[in-house]
């Protein structure tokens, strides 16, 4: 499944361009195009999922894993950073821009000055509000 739309099909696909990394059945790992730091890679599934929670494909699930871990050794391996973050955003609250699953995986080095200031929740800290949402938690999974 694709979106016709969409700029990571079009990646995949190969009917638009990018610094391609590696492709396997599963996944695809090409440079961002915007990158934060020099070796800024993304991983993406092949297919067309929105987000994170959509992806029922098990092996797909576990070849994009794979394929992280893959993408963050290369990094390493290359030379091209000795440490790196690795984030993934799902949705339009979450600030997902591309509506295609994607990790970022973003070399990170003495003093780069990328900052992304994720702060606590004072509120959702508070021991009842902790409680609450365990328990809305362990309720909806069934106990654990
Ligand atoms: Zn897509």
């Amino acid at each position: 499944m694709e979106d016709s739309g969409c700029v990571f099909c079009d990646i995949v696909h190969k009917r638009a361009d990018s610094y391609l990394i590696i492709q396997n059945e599963d996944t695809t790992t090409f440079l961002d195009s915007s990158p934060i730091a020099e070796g800024h890679m993304l991983v993406v599934p092949n297919k067309h999922v929105i987000t994170m929670d959509q992806l029922n494909d098990r092996k797909a699930a576990n070849e994009l894993m794979q394929s992280i871990i893959g993408a963050a050794h290369l990094l390493v391996k290359a030379g091209v950073c000795p440490d790196y973050s690795i984030l993934q955003d799902n949705g339009e609250h979450a600030e997902q821009d591309i509506k295609h699953v994607h990790f970022h995986i973003i070399p990170r080095h003495a003093n780069d000055h990328v900052q992304f200031n994720l702060q606590t929740n004072s509120n959702a800290q508070q021991e009842e509000m902790m409680r609450n949402i365990y328990n809305k938690l362990k309720i909806t999974n069934g106990g654990l």
